[in-house]
């Protein structure tokens, strides 16, 4: 029988390779950190892990996994509603709901699932969903799972918003959505515009805090910190996969019945695994450590400001960010390779982005700061860009 269908499929992985769009996984053999180790036995400095607050190998967060995996096992073998939940996962859901100013927070397994369940236990063919056009694979995916009315706004376009709003005045409940931080550019959405509009047209707004949580607003609070909006958003998801640790997990947070009501009938919440004790000890030390102090974001907005000041100064084209993420622009999708081939060969992991991940004639080399970036490691990767971006005739 497999026949057939094995040949299909080695056209198939064909076709993507000849699209030079096959991805190849580079093997680290080290813990996730500013310095790795990769398997032809070199080290490198990594700038593209969503490590922004330098937590994925933090000796404190790595003890307080111990400590609660001595004390409350391993795995947790249940569905949180069946006997998966421990009073951990209850302290974790608070903290985190503090952290954000939100009434209440269900944990899921991950943000993926987050997104996934978040909109058919809420919202009917009556209802609709205004979504950004850039939002994440799982918002769209959750989407496509309820059977609520779809309208699409371009990137962070407010007119455009403005105009699906008005043309879905005629359903029963509207929600605005959108990611906090996209993350091919960095931009940040604009929240308070988007709740003067939800205002004006009766919708809620929901944002994908991923990549914006624990890293922007002065105190690491997210958008509504930014903007000054705290507790004004109806729905908040967000990941403990990137700045929060890097580990896995992931969160809806917001209002008390949306969250009662996700308790109730959101299916990967339902349907899948309780998160093991030792993710959840590690989950509430790191969202002690936020509260106690705001060293790691002052130190990751200092190494954002500064690499981007150097970077520009130096020439290069900078899309505006107000993330920790830093697209430099270099529009050709083969410069964009070759650049980042040669910024391996001197010890500086980043990733070439280009066409369908990003648009056409947009490709970028992404780079991404971090917390356990330190002076010397920001110093050699704007050397080593210059160095390239002149042989390349970039800069
Ligand atoms: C990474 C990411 C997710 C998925 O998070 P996981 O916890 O890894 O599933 C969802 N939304 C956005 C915007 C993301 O960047």
């Amino acid at each position: 029988m497999y026949g057939k269908f094995k040949e299909h499929l080695q056209n198939e992985l064909l076709e993507i390779k000849n699209a030079g769009l096959f991805k190849e996984e580079r093997i680290i053999t080290s813990p996730q950190d500013a310095v790795i180790k990769v398997s032809s036995g070199e080290e490198v400095l990594n700038f593209c892990a969503n490590n922004y607050l330098g937590l994925s190998n933090h000796p404190e967060l790595i003890g307080a996994a111990k400590e609660t995996m001595d004390n409350r096992g391993f795995g947790m073998s249940s569905v949180r509603f069946i006997c998966g939940t421990q009073d951990i996962h209850k302290t974790l859901e608070k903290k985190i709901a503090e952290f954000f100013g939100t009434d209440d927070t269900i944990l899921y397994a991950a943000a993926f699932d987050a997104n996934g369940g978040v909109f058919e236990p809420l919202l009917t063919s009556e209802d609709a969903i205004i979504s950004d056009s850039l939002n994440h694979a799982s918002i769209i995916d959750g989407v496509r799972l309820c059977k609520a009315q779809r309208y699409r706004y371009n990137n962070a376009d407010m007119e455009d918003l403005e105009q699906q709003l008005k043309a879905a005045q005629s359903q029963r409940f509207r929600i605005i959505v959108s990611d906090g931080v996209f993350s091919m550019d960095g931009n940040v959405a604009p929240v308070d515009k988007m709740l003067e509009l939800a205002n004006k047209y009766d919708a809620m707004v929901m944002i994908d805090e991923c990549h914006s949580a624990g890293v922007v607003g002065k105190t690491g609070r997210g958008v509504t910190e930014l903007f000054n909006v705290r507790g004004e958003l109806d729905i908040i998801t967000g990941t403990l996969g990137k700045a929060f640790g890097g580990a896995v997990g992931g969160f809806t947070t917001g209002r008390k019945e949306i969250i009662e009501m996700l308790r109730q009938r959101s299916r990967p919440y339902l349907f899948s695994n309780s998160l093991p004790p030792s993710v959840i000890g590690a989950g509430i030390r790191m969202f002690d450590m936020m509260s106690e102090t705001t060293e790691l974001q002052d130190r990751l907005h200092r190494n954002t400001d500064h690499f981007i000041k150097e970077m520009k100064s130096a020439g290069f084209d900078i899309k505006p960010t107000s993330s920790a993420i830093c697209a430099v622009m270099l529009y050709d999708a083969k410069l964009s390779q070759e650049f980042a081939a040669k910024l391996l060969s001197e010890g500086i992991y980043v990733i070439g982005f280009y066409y369908p991940v990003v648009p056409k004639g947009e490709a970028r080399i992404r780079v991404q700061l971090s917390a356990a970036h330190e002076a010397r490691h920001l110093d050699k990767a704007i050397k080593a860009f210059k160095k390239v971006g002149k042989e390349l005739g970039v800069i």
